[in-house]
């Protein structure tokens, strides 16, 4: 993935993809604090590409740096115009975006004092995260064997590099069984989140998703709570169990790279009718109205990336 043309803004500058290098004594890359984002532009109706909720990922990257307390050398408008031009000089259509700020090679050791925090951001082509019949007829997911981070072992607010070795874990324990995604439980034994998704179950007409003690406070369902409200869902949020997700009448997961994903299955129970169902499907339509600007009520979750 290094060795490709194109540009990647790294503390200030724009470098040629190949030489945005980091030394093997990268703090960060040794005990994985560091914070990112995961961010997508889309080409819209309009003609324009433009970025999703941009303000809102530089809102949570700077979140994530207060809680671990990474000092930022850049301010978010700084971030936000990287952003845009990063997806320009590349002459993208469509990207995913990720800034991530770590701590460089200044030093070693538990301390982490005198080190620097050094901002990129890389933009590339991404093709679907998931197959477009998965979009249709929903994933095959199992509860893993791993818990999510319990809130005082890491804080799952903080959209740290580290707390992915946990989803990491749980995504190849699920696909080594055959599984297109594993649904991680809280410590307590109810249902947190996927390994990069929120997730959300419909029954009886109102939807429900877990509280975010432990799960990661995703843009996406923030923005699954505003198109629900608009078309007369009522969400609720509050603890679900995973015998609750097997009797849904349907079940989704969101997320940036996602978007909106039916579930068909979890542990070999199917979900509902075992395909997208209806709120799901008005939900996903909805949110692809939004991201394309096909929804005027919504412009202002697009940032166009031209000057
Ligand atoms: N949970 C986790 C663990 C994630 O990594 C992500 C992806 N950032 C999400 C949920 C969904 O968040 P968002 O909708 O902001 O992409």
């Amino acid at each position: 993935f290094a060795d490709r043309d194109g540009v990647i803004w790294l503390d200030g500058e724009l470098v040629p993809w190949r030489e945005a290098r980091v030394h093997v004594l990268t703090h960060t890359l040794h005990y994985g604090m560091g914070v990112f984002e995961g961010v997508r532009a889309y080409h819209a109706d309009s003609g324009e590409t433009c970025i999703f909720r941009l303000q809102e990922h530089t809102d949570r990257l700077f979140r994530s740096a207060h809680i671990m307390r990474i000092a930022m050398p850049f301010t978010k408008a700084q971030l936000n115009t990287a952003q845009r031009l990063v997806v320009r000089e590349n002459k993208l259509q469509e990207a995913y975006l990720r800034p991530m700020a770590f701590y460089g090679s200044e030093g070693m050791g538990l301390r982490a004092d005198s080190l620097q925090t050094h901002v990129m951001v890389a933009a590339w082509d991404w093709p679907s995260y998931m197959t477009p019949e998965a979009k249709e007829l929903g994933i095959k997911v199992r509860t893993s064997s791993y818990t999510r981070h319990h809130v005082n072992i890491s804080m799952c607010k903080a959209k740290a590099n580290g707390h992915y070795i946990n989803s990491m874990l749980a995504l190849r324990e699920a696909l080594d069984s055959g599984c297109e995604e594993a649904l991680l439980l809280d410590n307590e034994g109810y249902v947190a989140e996927g390994s990069g998704e929120n997730i959300f179950i419909a029954r009886d007409g109102v939807l429900y998703t877990p509280e975010l003690t432990s799960c990661l406070d995703g843009i996406t369902r923030n923005t699954l709570f505003q198109l629900a409200s608009e078309c007369g869902y009522e969400v609720r949020e509050r603890r679900i169990t995973r015998d609750e997700v097997y009797v849904a009448d349907e079940a989704f997961f969101t997320g940036t790279a996602a978007e909106v994903l039916p579930i068909r299955e979890l542990d070999g129970r199917v979900i509902g009718a075992g395909r997208r169902g209806e709120i799901t499907h008005k939900l996903q339509s909805l949110y692809f109205d939004a991201v394309k600007g096909r929804s005027e009520a919504h412009t202002g979750w697009l940032s166009s990336v031209s000057p």
